[in-house]
């Protein structure tokens, strides 16, 4: 590895100030310094399409977003307990994008927060405490919610394992489930579990694409079973939308609306302020009016001005530039190229996805579905030597995750598949 001097004194720093174990991507990592819409810049000045990053959801440093954010700081910017129409604005503009039933909200500035809260509201709508998640996700890093991550078991917690349990996360190319019905009994199952060991179920929680476990193919609607078991169980159904939503999958604003069902709370994060830190919960007017009065809640950042305005722009930028219909049209002609890569690169095992979310499956052998998670590894290593970000996820780490902010284009998306096509000519499969 022979790493710039300056990236070996910042790694060496980081080890330094901020431990070990805090992840860098890349067996040479990179050190960026500049962005600008779908490109990142390192310190070199060497330019790399982003295809990736899901923060800065309308693109890095987007014009909007930044002049709201720096209009808003040179204004105001407080705790949030004072009078502001900026958070009111904002939780009527957003809720008014979903189900007229999901009303108010709470503002947080994490995804894992907006979780936490969600969790509790769930124990505090039905006395009890019992969670089921699946078996291959994140949540987030709470005491409460690394509970549930499977990806990141904490090895020291507060004893709280006994309200979690998990179900086998759907992989439609392994064990498919075209309806949902064998999820539905899956969590089924652990609802009586829970029941028979006396804790009692509150709640599922999913992120309705099943982004971090690979997200799955499934048919538009395939959450209704899963939805019944649970409503029928007196428990609630918690969508984290943290990943999946603001348009992502190209169909829908929510990946909740296009998987059939309305969720009792919707949690949201990472592309809701474009890198800014803010994230929230939704849900309705009775489960929020339960959770204030029983929990005192206050968060000093949640929703303070800046916050607001961050995420106003945001919303707006995605009207405003069709961003929703955007990730549709790049999306589908993104997957039909993979697809003819599938047809030349016998590696790639499965190709899916749904609008700006959409990767390939690698595999040391078709018929046996062995994962190629060493191969995956190269070949992402490969496209950053070439000026392609990406990552990889899902239970065997072998499944290309493409996940690039929203405006990104048809053009765009040809250099990215060309390239992975002369990367994987070019990467030859150990078997
Ligand atoms: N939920 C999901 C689905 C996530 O992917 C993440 C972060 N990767 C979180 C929650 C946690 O969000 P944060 O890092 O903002 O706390």
């Amino acid at each position: 590895m022979s790493l710039p001097a300056k990236s070996s004194e910042l790694i060496e720093s980081r080890a330094r100030l901020l431990g070990p174990n805090v992840s860098t991507f890349y067996d040479e990592p990179l050190h960026v310094v500049r962005g600008e819409g779908v490109w990142l810049w390192d310190a070199d000045g060497r330019k790399y399409l982003d295809c990736y990053n899901n923060v800065p959801h309308v693109g890095h440093c987007n014009p909007r977003v930044v002049e709201a954010i720096c209009r808003q700081a040179a204004t105001l910017n407080t705790h949030t307990r004072y009078l502001h129409d900026g958070i009111l604005e904002y939780v009527e503009k957003l809720t008014g994008t979903m189900d007229a039933a999901l009303d108010t909200a709470i503002l947080t500035c994490t995804g894992s927060e907006a979780n936490d809260i969600a969790l509790r509201m769930a124990e505090g709508m039905t006395g009890k405490r019992g969670i089921i998640a699946t078996d291959a996700t994140y949540h987030g890093n709470t005491s409460l919610v690394s509970q549930l991550s499977r990806s990141n078991v904490p090895t020291v917690g507060f004893g709280l394992d006994q309200f979690f349990r998990f179900v086998e996360a759907p992989d439609s190319y392994r064990n498919p489930d075209p309806d949902g019905t064998k999820f539905a009994e899956a969590v089924a199952e652990q609802i009586q579990a829970h029941e028979t060991s006396g804790v009692g179920f509150a709640a599922l929680i999913i992120c309705p694409y099943f982004l971090n476990e690979g997200f799955p193919d499934h048919p538009d609607g395939w959450l209704k079973p899963v939805a019944e078991v649970v409503r029928k169980a007196g428990g609630l159904l918690i969508c984290d939308e943290v990943q999946s939503g603001f348009g992502r999958t190209g169909t829908h604003l929510w990946a909740h609306q296009k998987m059939g069902v309305v969720p009792d709370i919707i949690t949201l994060g990472k592309p809701m302020g474009n890198g800014h830190p803010v994230g929230g919960v939704v849900t309705r007017s009775e489960i929020l009016v339960t959770f204030r009065k029983g929990y005192r809640y206050f968060n000093t950042f949640g929703g303070n001005p800046v916050s607001c305005a961050a995420a106003m722009a945001v919303l707006e930028e995605i009207e405003d530039k069709r961003l929703l219909a955007n990730a549709k049209t790049v999306g589908e002609h993104a997957r039909r190229r993979l697809g003819q890569l599938a047809e030349k690169h016998e590696v790639i095992g499965d190709v899916r996805g749904s609008g700006l979310i959409f990767g390939a499956e690698m595999v040391t052998d078709r018929d046996s579905k062995d994962p190629a998670s060493d191969y995956t590894d190269r070949v992402i290593n490969a496209l950053r030597h070439k000026g392609i970000i990406l990552s990889k996820l899902g239970r065997h780490k072998n499944a290309l995750k493409i996940r690039p902010p929203m405006p990104f284009s048809i053009e765009n998306a040809d250099l990215l598949i060309d390239t992975l096509d002369e990367v994987l000519a070019a990467t030859p499969v150990i078997r």
